[in-house]
């Protein structure tokens, strides 16, 4: 666990209890215990610890919130300042309920997030992109003291925690199988949530086994694959010798009819960047996926060809000195195979306006910024509980949801986190 920031609140007072809501524990208290100590277990044991239950939080490795703090290295986009019908437009995935979808974000929406950060001394600002981040504490953007200070105010709720339990499964009478070290341990709840994560970066402890588990128990998991990743494709070696790491600017990148605004950068084995990310999930629709990019999204082909004058020969040359075309672009009109030789001024200006580059695939999962796939939408009610598992709910990365990076992917989790703890609050066995 890391230690405490110095800035920290202290043990809370009753009038903080009071006006955070935390119920007193009762007698007959609910237990709820929340497996995954990732930003959505951890908001769901928040919730649930508020609402009055016992909770218990589970966690694989020795400390909480590993990923967390990787996504804070480059500047944590805490969530987006987009307006809702646009914010809710940002989330895909098959069978996404619409509905269901955005009573989950509104239930705990981007200005909720920025008021709870607000509340653990954390605030937060609007980048020119409209993304929302923590402002720097002690001259840093990370997101460690958000985290400190969090992992602080829930034990001071009195929610437990137990570190290096590994959720193996449920036994015989529903009791909740874990391997601590060389043992196995067993314990009952009254329900539970699931925050176990997707399968990037598996060394921050979401490795994506708990899809085993829970098939074994009948759920159906859609395979968990790579999202907000760079995509794979064959460079001639030629093409890596004058291009490989350049940024291609200010393009238009269209996958099918979705297009996307922004900068590429051609790396060894593909593409990577923000608009190849945002058409991820086009692109694995697609059988064969292709992207075509616009060089000169702001120009038409007329406008083009009347500032490229009249050429005979060096075509790519002259579109790189005429139209401004930068290094990575040139060499891809130099080197991709089965284009050229050029011929014409025409020729060559539809491939700046219409180049179209076949990939292989996404690359690996472990190397995403998230992942796709996770527990599907048919198998979850409107609270996300396991429809054949009753008291078993879902939170985070987890489910078949998708989204950019920038804001959304935190904002889900922490909108899926609080709906389902407040439904597992409101959930009771029956006898
Ligand atoms: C480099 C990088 C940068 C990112 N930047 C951003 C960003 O700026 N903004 C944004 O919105 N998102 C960002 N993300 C994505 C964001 O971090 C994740 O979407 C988010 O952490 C998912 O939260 P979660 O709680 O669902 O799962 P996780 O954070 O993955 O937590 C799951 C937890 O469950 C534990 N666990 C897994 N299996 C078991 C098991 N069997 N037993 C017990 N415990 C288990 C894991 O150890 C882990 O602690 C970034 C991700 C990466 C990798």
């Amino acid at each position: 666990m890391p230690p405490c920031h110095p800035n920290s609140p202290t043990i809370l007072t009753s009038q903080t209890r009071q006006r955070l809501h935390i119920h007193p524990m009762s007698k007959a208290e609910q237990h709820i215990v929340v497996i995954g100590g990732g930003p959505a277990g951890l908001r769901a044991a928040e919730v649930a610890r508020r609402g009055g239950a016992r909770v218990t939080l589970f966690e694989g490795q020795r400390s909480v919130g590993r990923k967390f703090l990787v996504a804070g290295k480059s500047g944590l986009n805490l969530t987006h300042s987009e307006e809702f019908e646009d914010f809710l437009t940002r989330y895909s995935g098959p069978g996404l309920p619409k509905d269901l979808w955005r009573e989950v974000i509104a239930g705990f929406d981007s200005k909720d997030l920025r008021e709870w950060a607000s509340e653990l001394g954390i605030e937060t600002f609007v980048s020119g992109a409209g993304k929302v981040l923590p402002l720097p504490v002690d001259g840093r953007m990370r997101s460690t003291p958000l985290l400190r200070r969090w992992i602080l105010r829930l034990r001071d709720e009195d929610v437990e925690f137990k570190t290096e339990h590994i959720w193996k499964g449920m036994g015989p009478g529903r009791q909740l199988q874990f391997q601590c070290g060389d043992e196995t341990r067993s314990y009952d709840f009254d329900a539970v949530v699931l925050a176990l994560g997707g399968a990037s970066w598996p060394r921050t402890g979401s490795d994506g086994t708990w899809v085993e588990v829970l098939v074994k128990l009948g759920v159906q998991v859609a395979p968990l694959v790579g999202s907000n990743c760079g995509w794979e494709c064959d460079w001639p070696a030629a093409l890596l010798e004058a291009a490989e790491g350049l940024p291609l600017k200010n393009l238009r990148l269209y996958a099918g009819d979705c297009s996307s605004r922004g900068e590429l950068v051609i790396t060894r084995y593909g593409l990577e960047g923000a608009p190849i990310y945002r058409l991820g999930p086009a692109l694995r629709a697609m059988d064969k996926p292709e992207v075509v990019i616009d060089f000169k999204p702001d120009q038409s082909t007329q406008q083009l060809l009347e500032r490229f004058g009249r050429v005979q020969r060096n075509f790519v040359r002259e579109a790189r000195r005429r139209l401004k075309l930068d290094v990575g672009t040139a060499a891809l009109l130099g080197y991709l195979p089965d284009r050229g030789p050029w011929r014409s001024t025409e020729q060559i200006v539809n491939e700046i306006k219409q180049c179209r580059i076949p990939l292989k695939g996404p690359r690996p999962v472990a190397e995403a910024i998230s992942s796709a796939g996770g527990v599907t939408w048919a198998e979850l009610d409107a609270g996300l509980m396991l429809k054949n598992l009753p008291g078993v709910f879902v939170v985070g990365e987890m489910i078949d949801w998708d989204a950019p990076t920038g804001g959304f992917l935190l904002q889900a989790c922490f909108s899926t986190a609080t709906h389902a703890a407040r439904a597992a609050l409101a959930w009771q066995l029956e006898a």
